[in-house]
């Protein structure tokens, strides 16, 4: 099953990602970072695909996308 992970303290809380995903499993928290954005999170991580969509669309490059043992990433810091 892919893994998505989301960095929530590279997360601005643009929503994007919320908006591109297909399967509509990502959603935004109910608390805050440090920084005061609500941040991305993964609801339902059985139903992801590993389209790797999220990861594309995230401008701040915060999700990493794990998938069949190879790991996608836009940006590494
Ligand atoms: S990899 Fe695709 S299905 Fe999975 S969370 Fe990202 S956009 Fe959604
Ligand atoms: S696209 Fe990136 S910065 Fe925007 S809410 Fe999703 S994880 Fe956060």
């Amino acid at each position: 099953m892919p893994a998505v992970t989301i960095d929530k303290n590279h997360c601005k809380g643009c929503e994007l990602c919320v908006k591109a995903c297909p399967q509509q499993i990502l959603s935004m928290s109910k608390d805050i970072t440090v920084k005061g954005y609500f941040y991305a999170q993964v609801h339902d991580p059985s139903r992801c695909i590993g389209c790797m969509i999220c990861a594309i669309t995230c401008p701040d490059a915060a999700i990493e996308v794990r998938t069949a043992g190879q790991v996608y990433s836009l940006f590494d810091y």
